[in-house]
């Protein structure tokens, strides 16, 4: 999403639902601006063309009226979700998208085995997916499972109203899922925290873990020479870190793709022995490999 100042001074938004047309472009032209210069440029490319494939999907998945889900909290929590077929069409679209270009080999297997597969292992892939637990053997199909469910829950997503959704004790307010990573804007200081799934973002005080909700033994790690754009916010009461990117100083930052583009920082934070508590569905599996 982008991350206009709200429209009154001082307010604060404390949900927005994705838009999801713009929000994949965005993520496309993202990838690609980060291609030059990056040890992954190749693997930023590929993502890049997903982000695009997914734009393309979200004419296969109808826009959602999910009006048989559940009012108030957490409208579309994915473990409970009954996903509806529909994702399986983004899913082909996505499919049929990316074929057209060059993989390494685990993932162009990948990407024929989803082309052909029986309804009943793609909902099983997507069950893994949605847990964070993909079986070893799913790995490399995993990206592209998360591509599509991304296409389903944010167009879901982008159909529902945000007045009357509760704040969320933990994770995405719509679906219940992690996030990707978080952002601070840079003239008011507020930080919202990006849905790994859905694409919305919401609200949540600085200096607070969103995993375990702990406000002390909060302190932030960055790359040596890093002009501060992106900082890991490591919570010491739970062992867990999640990436900020500070739009202050780094405006283009799209979370996702940033999160991608900066691993130098998860290296670091994992040498350090801090756990990562934000997802990231293209790098469940081996897509990179
Ligand atoms: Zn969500
Ligand atoms: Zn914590």
């Amino acid at each position: 999403m982008s991350f206009e100042p709200p429209g009154t001074p001082g307010e604060v938004v404390p949900l927005r639902l994705p838009r999801p047309a713009e929000l994949f472009a965005r993520r496309a032209r993202r990838f690609r601006e980060l291609v030059p210069g990056n040890p992954m440029g190749d693997f930023l490319d590929a993502l890049a063309d997903v982000a695009s494939a997914q734009g393309t999907a979200l004419g296969a998945v109808p826009p959602g009226a999910p009006d048989r889900e559940p009012a108030g909290g957490t409208p579309l929590r994915a473990s409970t979700h009954v996903r509806d077929p529909a994702w399986r069409a983004g899913l082909a679209s996505i499919v049929g998208s990316l074929r057209s270009r060059s993989w390494p080999t685990p993932a162009a297997e990948a990407l024929r085995r989803l082309a052909t597969a029986a309804p009943a292992e793609l909902e099983s892939l997507a069950d893994g997916v949605l847990r964070g637990e993909p079986a070893a053997t799913d790995l490399a199909a995993a990206p592209f499972v998360g591509a599509a469910l991304q296409v389903y829950f944010t167009s879901l997503a982008s159909a529902l109203s945000a007045t009357g959704l509760a704040r969320s004790e933990q994770g995405c307010p719509v679906c219940g899922s992690p996030p990707v990573a978080g952002v601070v804007l840079g003239d008011d200081r507020l930080r919202y925290l990006c849905c790994s799934l859905c694409g919305s973002d919401w609200n949540l005080t600085r200096i607070q873990c969103w995993s375990c909700r702990s406000t002390g033994g909060i302190r932030y790690l960055a790359v040596a020479g890093d002009p501060g754009g992106v900082k890991a916010e490591l919570c010491s009461d739970c062992g867990a870190y999640v990436k900020l990117f500070y739009l202050e100083k780094m405006p283009a930052a799209e979370p996702l793709a940033d999160d991608v583009a900066s691993l130098t920082l998860d290296l670091l934070a994992a040498q350090e022995g801090w756990g990562r508590s934000g997802v990231n569905l293209f790098l469940l599996g081996g897509a990179e490999g």
